[in-house]
């Protein structure tokens, strides 16, 4: 049998993907000279990662020289709870609430890679999570399974925002679906959301001035200029997803158990008095570790001051 669209969405379904969308693996120059004008502006901040393998970026046969197609897949993490805002805690980003998404995701994409392959021994490919020199927005957007918002967040027309995106380069040739209508409109609830004016124009996110980025990326002292300003998050920022209307109207309910939530918000006091041994084993499969104990403490120390 012969793999078509309909048997990748079939098999990508039942693993649990919410939505699934294909592209001609084709050049992004365009898109990686947006890229590049956003690094030229310092807006990457410190994650000099974003300035290498550029040209992979541009061109995934440098990847995977036999690529033909990207498969974009989206699972949704949505859970239905709210934050609680007690003081003395400090908000946790919604998809960092249970286990750390690589770990699922990176299980669901080698079954669905191995079902395909036993379908149609030639059917080659890698996949990539968040990590890799991928484009993995542009993809998705290229893909039809939706339109980048004006917070720089993927939205889907059926579940919002609320997703994670895996990519699979492959050597199979799908079909490719058009893109999508940009929905953003007039709207602009994030922007005017945004407490420390990260979104400094439609599209574009100063990582220097996202909490997103100084409470986990940064590796440094976070500036007193954003004091007050910081809204409780000590891991994250979902304020410019939390007011999108495509969220408030779409959100649905994720199927993936682990999403649940372990943990919202955390103790500031707790996370001062952790040491090294109880953060590794507290968060080993989280995705908090990734901010390391020496930034969360950080982050609570700023949130006590304000
Ligand atoms: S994540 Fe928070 S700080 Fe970053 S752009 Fe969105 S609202 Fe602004
Ligand atoms: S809040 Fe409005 S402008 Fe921002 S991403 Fe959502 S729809 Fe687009």
């Amino acid at each position: 049998m012969s793999l078509t669209n309909q048997i990748v969405i079939e098999k990508a379904k039942e693993i649990g993907f919410n939505l699934i969308g294909f592209s001609r693996a084709e050049n992004l120059s365009d898109e990686v000279k947006n890229l590049e004008k956003w690094i030229s502006n310092g807006f990457h901040a410190t994650m000099d990662y974003m300035k290498r393998n550029i040209e992979k970026r541009k061109d995934v046969n440098k990847i995977f020289p036999s690529a033909k197609s990207v498969i974009s897949l989206a699972l949704n993490y949505y859970t239905n709870k709210k934050h609680t805002t007690e003081n003395g805690f400090g908000k946790i980003s919604r998809y960092a609430w249970g286990k750390d998404y690589h770990l699922i995701i990176w299980d669901k994409l080698k079954l669905l890679e191995e079902d395909l392959k036993k379908i149609e021994p030639e059917f080659e490919s890698i996949s990539y999570v968040d990590t890799g020199p991928i484009m993995d927005k542009v993809w998705a957007v290229k893909s039809g399974i939706g339109w980048m918002g004006k917070h720089s967040n993927i939205i889907s027309r059926e579940i919002g925002s609320w997703f994670f995106i895996a990519t699979i380069i492959t050597n199979w040739e799908f079909e490719n679906n058009s893109t999508i209508k940009n929905f953003c409109g007039n709207c602009t609830a994030c922007i005017d959301a945004c407490p420390t004016d990260a979104i400094v124009k439609d599209y574009v996110v100063d990582s220097n001035r996202c909490i997103s980025f100084l409470t986990i990326e940064n590796k440094g002292d976070i500036s007193k200029e954003f004091q007050e300003k910081f809204d409780g998050w000590i891991f994250g920022c979902d304020i410019c997803q939390d007011v999108c209307p495509w969220n408030q109207k779409f959100s649905v309910q994720s199927s993936i158990r682990e999403f649940e939530s372990i943990e919202s918000e955390i103790k500031l006091n707790n996370v001062l008095e952790m040491n090294s041994d109880e953060f590794s084993s507290k968060y080993e499969v989280s995705p908090i570790k990734r901010a390391k104990l020496k930034g969360l403490q950080r982050n609570a120390n700023f949130l006590l001051k304000n």
